[in-house]
């Protein structure tokens, strides 16, 4: 059937091809730099990881940009508090977020682009805004008039037709889901941030910033955009507004939003005392991995409970596809090919590559995966796994990991590298065959301290980081 999305837009699930050759042109609404993140951003930034990653494994090219805002209500609050310029406040945030996301494995968009590096370009959008009527000016700051863009709430699925004109939002949060006409340009208080770009001293709007980054990267009509089903309203609604109203083009083909992150099925706050960054969780002894694999297993529109029996799951089932992984790997199996066992493996494929075309349904995926594995297991206990069917063994796992990417360890900052490991077991291998077995207990000991584990088996030795 081929790779299908659901579309917010059109509240349906759709057959996905891109608008133009084989380039998927994408745009991700990225963090808000004033903070670490927490897992319920990189739950959503997850997401997009794994749409990445399934199309690309489906032939496409991705041209996909990811915005930072770093410039923002709460940006100018803390930096003020901290002392600091937005500048210098906002790059530790920018840094920490790309170490986060890089520990998780998410892989970068092909650009990364700053707010703050784009506010002629927003100045130049609102402009034509206001030359085609959608714009009003009121106490030195500019707004978005909804009611002259009658469509306003196709995304959200909202009826605005009796939208009170002139009631006006300046904030970057809104928290009701009422239509007001939202600020493009705000008027410059005391103290705060601006810029002179010939409409007023004053700063852009949250809004205008996706619109006018995605546009000038992408071209007017994206194929892909993606987000946190929060951002539905007002912060899409409101990219629509904006980007349609300047080119009368449909600005994005499919709308895809992934769904919230609770912990212990409680809204993950700062008061409960249950709001965690990849740090916290990493501080308390999980692997990044299994962070990552506990955020990509529930499909994207399924809400995601988190719990710490959760992410011990996540620990475990890492384990086993490691020890399969080890086992396919250095164990010696009987000469020969069984041909039922190649079938097994074209099925697995099969069900595998079906589960993520199905709208992203990780959950589907992972399960043929575990069966798959399930019956290789058992036909390698029995003797029917043969030599020559660990080529499309290996090929599935392969397959798998370009999608999940949990079977390779993280190397924890200061530890050892494969190849010291391998060099230290040379080492304790040479001790053993000259009797000196006092230095491959000191081998085996220190290799322990760094939380590598060593196996004799009938086969050799095996090692795994723990
Ligand atoms: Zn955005």
């Amino acid at each position: 059937m081929g790779l299908r999305f659901y579309n917010t837009l059109t509240q349906q699930v759709e057959a996905f091809a891109p608008l133009h050759d084989n380039v998927v042109r994408m745009y991700t609404c990225g963090p808000t730099v004033y903070n670490y993140v927490h897992i319920g951003n990189l739950r959503a930034f997850t997401f997009q990881d794994i749409l990445r990653r399934v199309l690309r494994a489906r032939g496409y090219k991705l041209d996909h940009v990811m915005n930072i805002t770093d410039i923002e209500d709460k940006i100018i609050r803390d930096a003020a508090a901290a002392h600091k310029s937005i500048f210098d406040f906002t790059k530790v945030y920018t840094d920490a977020f790309l170490e986060d996301t890089a520990a998780l494995r998410l892989e970068g968009p092909e650009r990364l682009v700053k707010a703050t590096d784009h506010i002629h370009d927003m100045v130049t959008a609102i402009k034509r805004l206001e030359q085609r009527g959608y714009t009003y000016e009121s106490d030195g700051s500019v707004y978005y008039r909804i009611a002259n863009f009658p469509s306003y709430g196709q995304l959200s699925h909202n009826d605005f037709s009796g939208i009170r004109a002139g009631a006006r939002v300046d904030v970057d949060e809104y928290d009701k889901a009422d239509a007001r006409d939202f600020v493009l340009w705000k008027a410059q208080k005391d103290g705060e941030p601006a810029w002179d770009e010939g409409i007023g001293m004053g700063r852009p709007g949250w809004h205008i910033e996706c619109s006018v980054m995605a546009m000038k990267y992408l071209g007017e009509t994206l194929d892909i955009h993606t987000g946190g089903v929060d951002l539905t309203f007002p912060h899409h609604e409101n990219e629509i507004a904006q980007s349609e109203a300047l080119t009368g083009k449909q600005f994005v083909r499919y709308w895809l939003h992934s769904e919230h992150l609770s912990v212990d099925g409680q809204k993950m706050s700062k008061s409960l005392g249950n709001f965690y960054t990849l740090r916290d969780l990493i501080g308390m002894g999980n692997t990044p991995e299994a962070v990552r694999y506990l955020l990509a297993s529930v499909p994207y529109r399924k809400k995601l409970n988190f719990t710490f029996d959760g992410i011990k799951a996540a620990t475990t089932a890492i384990e086993r596809l490691r020890n399969y992984r080890l086992r396919m790997e250095t164990a010696v199996f009987g000469e020969g090919l069984n041909p039922a066992l190649e079938d097994r493996a074209a099925a697995a494929v099969k069900s595998f590559d079906e589960a993520l075309d199905d709208d992203l349904n990780t959950a589907e995926a992972l399960a043929a995966a575990f069966e798959y594995i399930r019956d290789t297991n058992t036909a390698m206990d029995s003797g029917e796994f043969r030599a020559g069917n660990t080529g499309a063994a290996q090929d599935f796992l392969t397959r798998f990991d370009s999608i999940f990417d949990v079977l390779n360890p993280s190397v924890k900052s200061g530890g050892l590298s494969d190849a010291e490991v391998d060099a230290l077991l040379s080492e304790r291998k040479a001790a053993k065959a000259a009797r000196n077995f006092k230095r491959a207990d000191e081998v085996r000991a220190q290799l322990a301290e760094q939380g590598i584990v060593i196996e004799d088996t009938k086969d050799g030795v095996r090692w795994k980081r723990q």
